[in-house]
């Protein structure tokens, strides 16, 4: 069993994982249509990474005998096909990201179900780590990717993420 408010949480949460996905494979397309390759590698891996983030979630309500309610996943927004201002979305999305995750967190911990606080912080840690990469990305871009060589260059070390 969960307690109602943390499973609502919980199964919206899913939902935001799941959009996550959707939103890193429309960055995919974008940069895959402009030719930039290694970026799109990128954010196709990210948004496998984000369903994975969904199917733990999952896993963990089912485990509590609770049940999972899929819900319709938003068109992705796309505030800019600049180069640059993709990369600053994908930080200002998991900062977002984060603050759900607080938020579940902070829920978890006021009706005591430390069980969830515990699911928890594999995802608290996720975040430092999500949120590291994205900026370091903006920060790398800001620094080489307005010279031909270096945006192919970067391009090139992002093809090689595993
Ligand atoms: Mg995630």
């Amino acid at each position: 069993m969960l307690n109602k408010k943390v499973h609502e949480l919980l199964n919206s949460q899913i939902n935001a994982e799941i959009y996550s996905a959707y939103l890193y494979l429309d960055f995919a397309n974008i940069f895959a249509s402009k030719g930039l390759k290694g970026f799109a590698h990128y954010y196709n891996l990210q948004a496998k990474e984000e369903l994975e983030h969904a199917e733990k979630m999952r896993d963990y309500v089912l485990s509590n005998g609770e049940k999972v309610s899929l819900e319709a996943i938003n068109k992705p927004q796309v505030k800019s096909e600049d180069n640059l201002e993709i990369l600053k979305q994908a930080l200002e999305h998991e900062e977002y990201v984060s603050s759900l995750i607080n938020n579940i967190y902070s829920a978890s911990l006021e009706v005591k179900e430390y069980k969830t606080v515990e699911f928890l912080n594999w995802f608290v840690k996720e975040q430092v780590e999500e949120e590291d990469n994205a900026n370091s990305l903006v920060e790398e871009y800001k620094l080489f990717g307005s010279s031909i060589e270096g945006l192919y260059k970067l391009n090139a070390q992002l093809a090689n993420r595993k």
